[in-house]
């Protein structure tokens, strides 16, 4: 068998750092063999200054907004990017189309090897059919009043169908979710979560100070989005409690949930989680920093989420609220907001945190026999990705 070999300054292997004398060994399709000593590894090591690491994995993408790149003005706060996205139409389905293949190259050029992509619609099922990256497809529904739930599911369901038939492995795979919980409805929540294989979820959380107001007291903004779509909201009554609680008990205990955002998510919250009174199996915390920053948001307290141990993973969202789609750039914000984290950490959210997320790690995420996690190269201050294999 022909083997590659790499040995770099640093490695890391999703998990844990090994030292700079440990040389990478996988097949020439980049299938991990083993990790072994340099006096061990033989001829023909090919070396790097950096940091080796396995691709990184982007939890949070909506590829079919990708022609969306710099049409929303920044900063505009949460409900003005919302209804400006909500009601951009009547794009071309040409330019829809070339805008998804390029931020599909542009993400493969910066390391990323799978991504949780959000889909609408089944714009990106061309471009996916080549394989190029992992995805797993979040069918996204949404729909406020309770009376359009099995219209709005079946219509869901129906853009659904056409990813199904995409995948012929178990490895890739596809299921319905909530957008985010203001604009789903009770019954809306049910058919989703019992929708069946579902059993992994996300959802965007938590993502502005408007949106705590409007699910814990049924104020705020976000009845200026409501207007702005022409939805008569006036039967909403918010179930005055904590705002995690009121739609995390939607779930069913053998889901994993990934919280997309988590911009305002506080120690209550946390304290609720962790207090198991909750009974989703797995969640995961995503982080969209950049996306944050472009919509006018703050950051999450991603400290107060690593006090209560939670599991942290790295998206870039779209490109109608980011600049890139770059797993490497979003590592860069977070290192200037939190420069006291550690590279290893931060890693570890972009690879096997993510993969996990993705329940796409027994093929990717780290250095593991076995696995093809893809190989890249990371500058030490995350200035630059190269991607090997
Ligand atoms: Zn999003």
């Amino acid at each position: 068998m022909n083997y590659r070999k790499f040995q770099a300054d640093h490695l890391f292997t999703g998990g844990e750092w090994l030292s700079g004398d440990s040389v990478l060994v996988t097949s020439q399709e980049g299938e991990i063999a083993d990790i072994v000593p340099v006096a061990e590894a033989g001829g023909d090591i090919e070396t790097f200054s950096g940091i080796l690491c396995p691709g990184f994995v982007n939890c949070h993408c909506h590829l079919e907004l990708s022609h969306m790149k710099g049409i929303v003005p920044e900063k505009t706060g949460m409900i003005d990017f919302l209804v400006r996205v909500i009601q951009q139409r009547g794009f071309d389905a040409g330019i829809i189309k070339n805008a998804i293949a390029e931020a599909e190259n542009s993400m493969l050029q910066n390391g990323i090897v799978a991504v949780g992509d959000i889909c609408n619609t089944a714009n990106t099922v061309e471009q996916k059919k080549a394989g190029r990256l992992l995805y797993h497809n979040f069918i996204e529904t949404m729909g406020f009043i309770e009376s359009t739930a099995a219209q709005r599911f079946e219509a869901s369901r129906a853009v659904y169908e056409q990813f199904a038939r995409l995948y012929r492995t178990p490895v890739e795979s596809n299921s319905i979710v909530p957008h985010a919980p203001y604009s789903v409805s009770p019954a809306l929540f049910q058919l989703i979560t019992r929708f069946p294989g579902n059993h992994l979820l996300t959802i965007h959380n938590q993502e502005s100070a408007a949106e705590r107001e409007f699910i814990e007291k049924g104020s705020g903004d976000f009845h200026r989005l409501y207007q702005a779509l022409n939805v008569d909201i006036s039967f909403y009554k918010p179930r005055e409690e904590q705002s995690l609680k009121t739609y995390l008990s939607h779930f069913l205990p053998n889901q994993s949930l990934i919280l997309v955002h988590n911009v305002t998510t506080n120690k209550e919250d946390l304290e609720v989680i962790a207090s198991g009174q909750l009974p989703i199996a797995n969640l995961f915390f995503c982080v969209c920093a950049n996306a944050n920053i472009y919509i006018g948001n703050p950051l999450p307290d991603i400290d107060l989420l690593r006090q209560y141990k939670a599991a942290i993973t790295v998206g870039t969202d779209s490109l109608a609220s980011n600049h890139q789609l770059s797993i490497l750039a979003e590592l860069q914000t977070i290192h200037q907001y939190f420069p006291h984290i550690e590279t290893g950490e931060l890693l570890q959210w972009a690879t096997l945190n993510g993969a996990q997320a993705l329940q796409l790690d027994d093929v990717l995420g780290s250095f593991e026999p076995g696995k093809k996690p893809g190989i890249i190269i990371v500058d030490e201050d995350f200035s630059q990705v190269k991607r090997l294999l």
